[in-house]
């Protein structure tokens, strides 16, 4: 996977982000301020242009960049989250012209981490980390198990919807929709469904 490649994934997911943008709404109204496709969509705007401005060079500086201008531009909660995500996964890439599936799925773990340091939530906390941690662990299965790139990004995507779709039933520990309390049970959690679609992306970018 090349900086073609990366940049391919970017302005797919900000595509994605563009036609769910209402969707993602929908699911902060009701359990947040109604503004995680309004936040996503600006912050992914942004990007595109910042990507447009300054080509990077390198995977790893896409991502850098990515994440610089999420932070920049997004003030809510998910700007900062996942800005550091695409931070640290530019970081583990390093200056690596080709990325090997082993340092993307390690680019992955760095990206969650970054997450969860930043964040402080847990799987079952109701968040993003709900549908990102098991899409990690599945594409790290998959790598060690030699599975072909499009069948990982297949099965990595599954698990982020799936975790997504585990979020409803929970009762929210994190972020605004904790404020609810047991009225946020019943509602899919927003950041885990905008989460799917940048895995939902990187299958698309493979092909
Ligand atoms: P805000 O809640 O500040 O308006 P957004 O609506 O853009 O920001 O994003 C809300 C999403 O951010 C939530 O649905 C949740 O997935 C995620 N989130 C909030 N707080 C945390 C946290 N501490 N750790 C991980 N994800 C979080
Ligand atoms: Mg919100
Ligand atoms: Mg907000």
């Amino acid at each position: 996977m090349d900086t073609s490649f990366f940049l391919a994934w970017i302005n797919a997911i900000a595509t994605a982000v563009q036609a769910e943008r209402d969707h993602l709404t929908q699911l902060d109204a009701a359990i947040g301020d109604a503004d995680h496709g309004a936040n996503l969509d600006r912050g992914f705007a942004a990007v595109r242009q910042a990507l447009t401005d300054a080509p990077p060079q390198t995977p790893g500086a896409v991502l850098t960049a990515a994440g610089s201008a999420l932070i920049r531009k997004v003030g809510g909660a998910s700007g900062p989250l996942y800005g550091t995500a695409f931070r640290q996964m530019g970081r583990s890439l390093g200056d690596a012209a080709e990325i090997t599936p082993e340092a993307l799925a390690a680019g992955l773990e760095a990206a969650l981490a970054g997450i969860q340091k930043l964040g402080g939530a847990a799987e079952g906390d109701k968040t993003l980390v709900d549908a990102l941690a098991p899409a990690v662990r599945a594409l790290g299965r998959a790598v060690q198990d030699g599975t072909k790139l499009t069948d990982a990004l297949a099965a990595t995507e599954a698990a982020a919807q799936e975790g997504a779709r585990a979020t409803v039933p929970l009762e929210a520990r994190k972020g605004r929709a904790s404020y609810l309390g047991p009225r946020s049970v019943g509602h899919e959690d927003p950041g885990a469904a905008s989460t799917v679609l940048i895995f939902a992306a990187l299958r698309e970018a493979a092909g």
